[in-house]
């Protein structure tokens, strides 16, 4: 290919390279393929044209309208990648490795579309958490919101997953309602401008709301005000370097950091060679050292086993390495299982790696792989940015330094021995913040203790055996459902983890009031607020002809001995507290024989719907069921049915969410929940 001139879109412009831009090279031959960065970037109107179009554009539709965007844009990206393969070899990335990065980047953002749609309102407050009562009588409460803030999101990306690294903070954020400026790293700059424009050509997006520089920020980060947020992904001295930026400071711009890890992998003590486990784990040290050259955030870089396994680990691990092929990545033998792997993005990477290689050196010896001497397929080791696997073993983990705090950022780890679970946990630890550590157990006991003993200093743990290895999802992936960031070196910061990535990019305020003023300020009924009578049975209308607050009081119903035999036999639930009045009394809950709390709520049901055919389809369930006060026979119930808050599903249906509340003869609440229903538009 030739040289390639990687663009910025900057206020609604595709903008060159000048002669402020960098050369990029090659990963295989380090020839220049590409150059990206300009002299003078006009960041005040990328800024301005975020806040000022995008923000507003993205604010005016409602989570549900984003998530819709975002499934749209994933889907688009998902029928135009191929250019992005075809690309990313230049990286050193093989196929298996687009396969994380751009498939994963695109899976993804399906994700979190699709919470946005199930986990998000319909609407443009997200309601966080329950009303908190702060008045005897209920006049006054508090509730959380969410709203998005009206700055823009600088994401500021690593090389190793150009594509990935771009929709993992991308999707939260547009979800969000924010508009980002994304900047990804030089070194693979290439391959995050043609995503880009992919998602920029599909015209889904609404004007500013994406914005990219290729190339340095210029002097961005000085510009940002207190309701922008900086996300950051690199290395621990480039976030230090930034987080000090006086403007960051001083205006307390939200900063979340992903930055080194130094992550662990532990093999039980009850796992011994020959057995399922002790293969599985090979394999994930494997996998892990060599997906994406090593070049990986999550990769296990330090290999904890009992001190008696050492040996047979070290011999597992050479012959697990030894069938990995390295060379131009895109001779990775087609669907045979074989492992192959690439290069490292670049001369520099493969530089920094190894002069790191080299520091654990002084601490350990090398028992696999030697950077001068390995053979590379259909590539030039010379050249291109090839470096063997390397494993290392270190006989004295409690001296050592540079094992616990060097990270290498390339296909190299450390086995070392531990003499119990508390040494096995505490040179875990030793990594002083981490992404993850993975434990290879079947036993519980030993799966319990090193959690509790490792959780605060990880951000995930992965256990893993024979029974889930079949379905698990791999050491080194983070899942959009699950955080993915650690304490410490890691950065202390929180990205993925379902929709709390959403709320990185929104404020969280307490608003407090009548019940009133938070029904209309949340679009969600508040108990106590005003209860409006429909026209008739709110059963008979359509979704749309409902409205927030609107209430149905239905007439006392008595409960009988009779009505509570009737339920016991029917049912098979024949409880003592419902069938023998001494026994009963002598159960401290209650004052004598009392009602199912199931009967309570079938006769609710019969109390309040309209049974014929109509605009309601289904009930999907019931949330948040108490049961407050004990129903004796001679009680009397009644029920009060108010439509909570509407969620659009589908063009032919939404759901209702219904506060249902049961009171006895003396007005005092016996139950209380909340009933779903799907109902036809
Ligand atoms: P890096 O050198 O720290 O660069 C990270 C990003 O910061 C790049 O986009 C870089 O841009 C940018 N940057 C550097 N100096 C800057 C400045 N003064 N102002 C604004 N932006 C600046 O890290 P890297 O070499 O790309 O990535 C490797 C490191 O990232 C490893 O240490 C790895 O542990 C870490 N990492 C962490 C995670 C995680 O999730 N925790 C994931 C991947 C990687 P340029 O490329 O233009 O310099």
């Amino acid at each position: 290919m030739g040289v390639r001139d990687v663009a910025s879109y900057v206020a609604g412009q595709w903008i060159g390279p000048d002669d402020g831009a960098r050369e990029i090279a090659s990963a295989l031959n380090g020839q220049v393929i590409a150059r990206a960065g300009h002299s003078r970037l006009d960041t005040q109107a990328m800024l301005d044209h975020a806040r000022t179009v995008g923000g507003p554009a993205l604010r005016a539709m409602t989570f549900h309208d984003r998530a819709r965007m975002l499934k749209a844009l994933a889907l688009h990206l998902d029928a135009h990648k191929q250019p992005l393969y075809d690309l990313s070899f230049e990286t050193g990335a093989t196929q298996t490795d687009h396969l994380i990065d751009v498939d994963g980047g695109i899976g993804t953002a399906l994700v979190f579309a699709s919470k946005g749609r199930r986990e998000l309102p319909d609407g443009h407050v997200y309601v966080d958490g329950e009303v908190e009562q702060l008045s005897r009588k209920g006049t006054f409460v508090g509730q959380h919101i969410c709203t998005p803030r009206p700055g823009v999101a600088v994401h500021i990306n690593a090389f190793n997953f150009p594509v990935w690294g771009m929709l993992e903070k991308l999707a939260p954020t547009l979800l969000a309602g924010v508009p980002a400026i994304i900047k990804p790293a030089t070194a693979t700059c290439y391959v995050s401008e043609a995503a880009v424009r992919i998602l920029l050509d599909s015209e889904l997006l609404p004007e500013g709301a994406l914005q990219l520089v290729s190339g340095g920020l210029g002097d961005m980060l000085d510009r940002l005000t207190c309701q922008d947020m900086v996300s950051f992904t690199g290395s621990a001295t480039t976030a230090l370097k930034l987080r000090q930026t006086p403007a960051l400071l001083e205006n307390a711009v939200r900063f979340v950091a992903e930055q080194d890890s130094l992550n662990a992998s532990i093999l039980g003590p009850d796992v011994a060679p020959g057995t399922e486990e002790f293969d599985l784990f090979l394999r994930e040290v494997q996998r892990e050292m060599t997906v994406k050259a090593g070049q990986k955030c999550t990769a296990i870089r330090r290999i904890l086993v009992p001190c008696a396994q050492v040996e047979a680990v070290i011999a597992g691990l050479r012959a697990a390495l030894g069938q990995i092929t390295i060379g131009d990545p895109r001779l990775e033998p087609p669907h045979t299982g074989a492992l192959h792997m690439g290069a490292l993005v670049s001369a520099a990477q493969r530089r920094d790696v190894l002069e790191k290689a080299a520091l654990i050196g002084q601490e350990a010896t090398r028992v696999f792989g030697d950077p001068d001497t390995f053979p590379t397929l259909g590539a030039d080791k010379d050249t291109g940015a090839f470096v063997p696997p390397m494993l290392y073993h270190c006989t004295d983990p409690d001296g050592a330094q540079h094992v616990h705090h060097t990270e290498v950022f390339g296909p190299v780890s450390t086995v070392m021995g531990y003499r119990d679970l508390r040494h096995a946990a505490d040179l875990a630890n030793r990594g002083q913040g981490s992404l993850v550590a993975s434990v290879i157990t079947a036993d519980l006991s030993v799966a319990r203790d090193l959690a509790l003993n490792i959780a605060a200093f990880h951000g995930r743990i992965y256990i893993n055996n024979a029974t889930s290895m079949a379905e698990a999802t791999g050491h080194g992936s983070p899942l959009p459902h699950l955080v993915h960031g650690g304490p410490g070196r890691a950065g202390g910061g929180e990205e993925l983890g379902g929709i709390r990535a959403v709320k990185h990019y929104m404020q969280r305020t307490a608003v407090q009031g009548s019940p009133e003023i938070l029904s209309a300020i949340t679009g969600t009924w508040v108990p106590g607020s005003t209860e409006e009578t429909g026209p008739d049975h709110p059963f008979t209308r359509r979704f749309e002809e409902l409205s927030i607050g609107e209430t149905l009081h239905c007439p006392a119903r008595l409960i009988s001995s009779d009505d509570i035999d009737q339920f016991a036999t029917f049912t098979g639930d024949t409880f003592y507290a419902h069938m023998d009045d001494a026994a009963a009394a002598r159960n401290p809950f209650f004052p004598g024989r009392v009602a199912h709390g199931y009967l309570l709520l079938s006769f609710a049901a019969g109390m309040f719907v309209q049974p014929d055919e109509g605009h309601v389809l289904a009930n999907t369930g019931l949330d948040s069921l108490r049961f407050m006060k004990p129903v004796t026979p001679g009680d009397s119930i009644k029920v009060r049915l108010t439509v909570k808050a509407k969620t659009r599903r589908t063009d032919a249906y939404g759901e209702v969410r219904w506060h249902v509340t049961l009171t006895n003869q003396t007005d005092e609440p016996v139950a209380e929940y909340d009933l779903l229903t799907m109902v036809a538009t």
